[in-house]
């Protein structure tokens, strides 16, 4: 037989599990095996799969208006809009249908800030290793990682890569040329990693006294993921200018949005910048019912109370497994376990017993649950993985 695979561009490999349906935080295969899904679209599905909510908002929105572009107004989104910018620093939004988009946007809007004061010469990027901000030209250069820009041209100029936690590089990084530091909060691929609370408020204040912005990337572990609507709220003192957003955003609907302040979004005017597709009627129906779900105080609290449960899960993990897992890492429900060795292994066999989690960066194990997970769900996934590491032949 061939493979059905042989005309998809083979740069993802995916086991061979289909699955036709999900519900929840379950999801079922066309022979109706039930997985429980403990990495959600890779944090994309926040509200867990078919949330009758979204579903009744797409399918509502689907028979009367999917697209017009941005030559027509869209009401929805101007909804959207006000309510991202009551709750947040933020005065405007650029709608984008992914992530890598809202980076772009991001970059483009805080060269132009510059560029509009007059200081052209204001066009680096200060970024950390570690990063991922998606897949562009634009974006792989910020990530900086040497496998993702192989092959594909010169380095772009005016990105300047420090190690992340090092003061030292970062003070001589920030002058008078940088345009913005460029950091998420909470890092995701990179290997679920949470930049200490005081030091996004140092970076704050660094940014403020050299003239430089402050970007987050939130894609990953903004909307709720870490029990804070966005991770940086954990921090005192220490709002962007500018946040890239998609993802949970979208409850797994494509949508990403870039949020700035009226002052950097300024000189963002007509034939600045566009989208065909951002801010679609589709997606500013669903972009609505999430926002509605997620932005609520109440739920947000129940995110940080079950994510109290996951990290005492983890801890028990860490405690009986020393001599495979290094430490529990990442905050509220973007989490993982850093092992002693590659954690592919242990995904593999978690899947085998129904269980889906991730990977992240150098040896992580990543959690990325919908962030509708109960306490049982928790210990149902801890008991797999349990089992998991202690079945584990670790090669060292
Ligand atoms: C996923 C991700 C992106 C890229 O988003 P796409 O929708 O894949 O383009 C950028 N930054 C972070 C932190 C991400 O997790």
């Amino acid at each position: 037989m061939s493979d059905p695979r042989a005309h998809i561009m083979p740069v993802y490999a995916p086991p061979s599990e289909v699955f036709v349906r999900g519900e929840g935080v379950r999801l079922y295969t066309e022979e109706g095996a039930e997985y429980l899904d403990f990495i959600a679209g890779i944090a994309v599905n926040a509200l867990g799969h078919s949330h009758p909510k979204l579903v009744e908002a797409l399918t509502e929105q689907g028979k009367k208006l999917w697209h017009l572009s941005n030559m027509f107004r869209v009401p929805a989104g101007e909804q959207l809009a006000d309510k991202i910018c009551a709750r947040t620093f933020a005065d405007r939004v650029f709608f984008t249908n992914s992530g890598t988009e809202a980076v772009e946007c991001a970059l483009k809007a805080a060269r132009k800030y510059h560029w509009s004061k007059g200081d052209e010469e204001r066009i680096e990027f200060v970024t950390f290793t570690g990063a991922f901000h998606g897949r562009s030209l634009g974006a792989i250069n910020a990530g900086g990682n040497p496998k993702y820009l192989e092959g594909f041209g010169p380095p772009i100029e005016g990105f300047t890569q420090i190690e992340w936690g090092d003061h030292d590089a970062l003070d001589t990084a920030v002058t008078d040329k940088t345009a913005a530091v460029f950091v998420e909060p909470v890092q995701g691929e990179g290997g679920v990693r949470a930049m200490p609370e005081e030091c996004l408020t140092g970076l704050r204040k660094l940014c403020d006294e050299r003239g430089a912005l402050l970007i987050y990337d939130e894609i990953q572990c903004g909307m709720g993921r870490t029990g804070q609507l966005f991770a940086f709220e954990w921090a005192e003192n220490a709002q962007p200018d500018i946040m890239c957003l998609a993802k949970g955003i979208g409850g797994g609907f494509p949508l990403g949005a870039c949020l700035m302040t009226e002052e950097v979004g300024l000189p963002m005017q007509p034939g600045s910048h566009g989208s065909t597709y951002g801010g679609n009627p589709l997606a500013m129906a669903v972009g609505n019912a999430v926002w509605d779900i997620i932005s609520d105080e109440a739920f947000l609290a129940e995110v940080r109370r079950v994510s109290g449960t996951v990290a005492q899960g983890l801890k028990s993990l860490a405690d009986s497994h020393p001599d495979k897992v290094e430490s529990v890492t990442g905050k509220g429900l973007l989490t993982g376990l850093k092992l002693k060795a590659a954690p592919k292994p242990v995904q593999n066999a978690c899947r085998e017993k129904n269980l889906l989690v991730g990977v992240a960066g150098a040896n992580v194990l990543r959690l990325a649950p919908p962030l509708i997970i109960s306490d049982e769900d928790v210990r149902e996934a801890v008991g797999v993985i349990d089992q998991a590491l202690s079945e584990w032949e670790m090669e060292s």
